[in-house]
């Protein structure tokens, strides 16, 4: 059967396309958080979309299932194959080519491999940004950002990966090809089949194509750093932001004092430059289509008016794009910090920002009394009322021993407070495997069974990213 397979395969893909030797597969099996590691029977590495088709005709007729990967960079696991071998992986970094700029419709026509930072930098080069922007903007590729609707720094301004997408080309479960790659930004002709696979993480489709819309550049961008004493000034500020700037606020990210130390224990180059490390650090970015001054101008005036009405005690402006980034690093190098720590118990929620400061307020207070010494890593894009609401034992403790003594208890509690106030438990990572189990309750019976039959209807023999986001 696995000879057959490869056989098989070896009629579509050069066999170097086809690894089945264990140190070429060994990349492809961690998760980014090396939470999750799998086997696989072979990682495929086709090249166009009829390849992707072929191979997945083969799998379907054979039912053995797939696993589409795109930069491996997810947080739930989503791309990494089960323990049994007897998975395929299918990897799409050779489908890495832009295949138009359309500049009258704004838009750029993608195979789904293409690596996210290279967009932005080719959108660049013909005057436009590419808004979406995450910390694995170097690795990860569109595929994987539409397949998590990936949320990412811009969502404020620019909404997320499923607000920039305007046409996909879909490899079905039976090895169909959807080709959806239009650019209309307006195409009311019944079901939203673009909108189906994007978020499904792998479960009913694999992504090869896409087109994404396109802005035009700003002319100029003021970053700012503030101090505030707690959450509550900081979404009066928030929202005085969003009342003076409008359109122009395109960044509004919150890191707490533990978050940031953290950063310093790991990159002591990462030091804040603001005074007396403040409970909350917020990092501020003004985006502009007029002038340099006009943006600076407004930046200056209501910085000014937080400081009379007492939301903020510090303040520092970028004073060039080199200190602008990096704060930007000092905000994206959170992430790193805590993968160098130790295995955080992640928490990646939403919360609508009317219920965050309760929520905040509230789940602290309980966590600390039940888990004394814990450290509480919370920062995140509170524009969006996302946070990343990570847990770290007492220093000193070992995270090994403290998370599966303690895994199960702080996942509970936090997502008890989220339910209680009307909150996601998945902002932007996605479901994967790590979020398989609480989804039914989460999402109810209804949209859950809802799920089920669609999963049902697009992939009946199950072959597409089986047992994550939803099992049938
Ligand atoms: C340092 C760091 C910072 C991050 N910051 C953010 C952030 O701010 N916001 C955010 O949302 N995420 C963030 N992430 C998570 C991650 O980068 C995103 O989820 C990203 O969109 C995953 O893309 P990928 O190509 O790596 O996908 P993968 O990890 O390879 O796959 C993710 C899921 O998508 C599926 N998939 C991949 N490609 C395809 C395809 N072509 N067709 C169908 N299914 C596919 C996989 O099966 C899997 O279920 C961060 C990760 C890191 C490491």
């Amino acid at each position: 059967m696995k000879a057959n397979l490869i056989t098989q395969f070896e009629s579509i893909l050069l066999s170097k396309y086809i690894l089945t030797d264990e140190d070429d597969k060994t990349p492809y099996l961690t998760d980014w958080r090396k939470r999750y590691t799998g086997k696989a029977l072979a990682v495929l590495l086709p090249g166009s979309v009829t390849e992707v088709a072929a191979i997945v005709k083969i799998c379907a007729a054979a039912g053995t299932a797939i696993i589409p990967q795109g930069g491996h960079t997810g947080f739930c696991g989503g791309a990494t194959p089960d323990s049994s071998g007897e998975q395929i992986i299918i990897n799409l970094k050779r489908m890495n080519q832009v295949r138009e700029i359309d500049i009258a419709n704004q838009t750029i026509s993608l195979d789904a491999g293409c690596i996210l930072q290279s967009i932005q930098e080719k959108a660049a080069t013909q005057g436009f940004l590419f808004p979406l922007s995450l910390g694995a903007e170097g690795s990860c590729m569109i595929g994987g950002n539409l397949a998590t609707n990936a949320g990412g720094t811009n969502v404020l301004r620019y909404g997320n990966t499923r607000d920039l997408c305007l046409g996909l080309e879909v490899v079905t479960a039976q090895g169909e090809i959807w080709n959806g790659m239009k650019g209309l930004r307006k195409d009311n002709t019944g079901y939203d089949l673009r909108d189906l696979f994007v978020g499904s993480e792998g479960t009913l489709g694999i992504i090869t194509g896409a087109v994404m819309k396109l802005y035009p550049l700003p002319i100029s961008q003021w970053t700012t750093l503030v101090a505030t004493q707690d959450i509550t000034s900081t979404i009066t500020l928030l929202n005085l932001f969003q009342k003076r700037a409008t359109s122009l606020l395109t960044g509004f990210e919150m890191m707490t004092e533990e978050s940031l130390a953290l950063n310093q224990k790991h990159f002591p180059h990462m030091a804040n430059p603001l005074k007396g490390n403040p409970p909350y650090t917020i990092l501020i970015e003004l985006s502009d289509h007029e002038s340099e001054e006009h943006v600076k101008l407004l930046l200056e005036t209501i910085l000014e008016e937080a400081f009379e009405a007492g939301l903020i005690s510090d303040a520092v402006i970028a004073s060039n794009l080199s200190q602008a980034n990096s704060f930007w690093q000092m905000r994206e190098h959170i992430t790193l910090a805590q993968a160098e720590e130790g295995a955080n118990l992640k928490h990646d929620i939403t919360i609508p920002l009317s219920a965050l400061d309760s929520f905040i307020t509230e789940t602290d207070t309980l966590i600390r009394a039940q888990f004394p010494g814990i450290r509480i890593i919370n920062f995140g894009h509170l524009g969006d009322g996302n946070l990343h609401y990570n847990i770290a034992p007492p220093p000193g403790v070992d995270f090994k021993a403290f998370n599966l003594a303690n895994e199960k208890p702080v996942h509970e509690l936090v997502y008890s407070q989220v339910e209680r106030c009307k909150g996601s438990i998945s902002a932007e990572h996605g479901v994967g495997q790590l979020k398989l189990d609480g989804l039914r309750a989460h999402k109810g019976e209804v949209a859950h069974d809802l799920m089920k039959a669609i999963k049902k209807a697009l992939d009946p023999q199950n072959i597409l990213n089986p047992h994550k986001v939803i099992s049938i």
